[in-house]
């Protein structure tokens, strides 16, 4: 691979990206040493500045980047490397080097999921889904099945508006179901995983 290390320094910065969830970890250095080793022992090897010297992330802790994937950007001076993370990455003990949870995200329907449990935990009686959620689970299982025959019925039709906006009635009650059942989206994306 045709890399550009800093002329000065020797290195060149690497993103470090977990596979599976796509959060990014922590942001090391390389130098040609490093890289070369990192490809030979399949762990990710930075050139520590502080350490003046390679350094195998994990080596005390054990929490070892398994190499995935390295990729050159678009003018060769930085690196996007894929692992799987043995557990945490930083060295303060959270995942990543930004505090954060190194967990499966799902964009706007993560958020959602999250809006849905405050809603939940809340009891406003003017919430929609608190009201629902407070008549228990088979009322909650109940109006998944009338979105989900609503969905039916418009996929029949012609009128692609109606469709789309039942769809999305189904997916909502779905995640409050979810929910009221103790699990997130993320188990079930899980399951058709270990299928594929
Ligand atoms: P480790 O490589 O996990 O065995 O950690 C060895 C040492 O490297 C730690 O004591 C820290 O000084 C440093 N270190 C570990 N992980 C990180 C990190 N993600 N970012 C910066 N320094 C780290
Ligand atoms: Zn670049
Ligand atoms: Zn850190
Ligand atoms: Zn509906």
């Amino acid at each position: 691979m045709n890399i550009k290390f800093n002329e000065k320094s020797g290195l060149v910065p690497a993103i470090i990206q977990d596979v599976n969830t796509k959060n990014v970890l922590m942001l090391g250095y390389m130098n040609l040493e490093a890289y070369t080793k990192t490809i030979e022992t399949n762990l990710v090897t930075f050139y520590s500045r502080s350490k003046q010297r390679l350094w195998t992330k994990g080596e005390e802790s054990g929490n070892y980047l398994n190499l995935v994937s390295i990729a050159n950007d678009c003018d060769n001076d930085s690196l996007l490397i894929k692992v799987n993370p043995k557990g945490p990455t930083c060295h303060k003990g959270t995942d990543t080097c930004w505090g954060e949870v190194n967990e499966q995200t799902f964009g706007f329907l993560t958020d959602l999921e999250s809006v849905i449990k405050d809603r939940i935990e809340g009891s406003d009686s003017n919430s929609y889904v608190s009201s629902l959620f407070a008549k228990g689970i088979n009322k909650i299982a109940q109006k998944v099945g009338e979105e989900a025959v609503e969905v039916v019925i418009e996929a029949k039709d012609s009128n692609d508006d109606l469709f789309l906006n039942e769809s999305a009635d189904l997916l909502f009650h779905y995640l409050i179901l979810l929910q009221a059942k103790g699990y997130k989206l993320a188990d079930i994306v899980n399951v058709l995983k270990l299928r594929s």
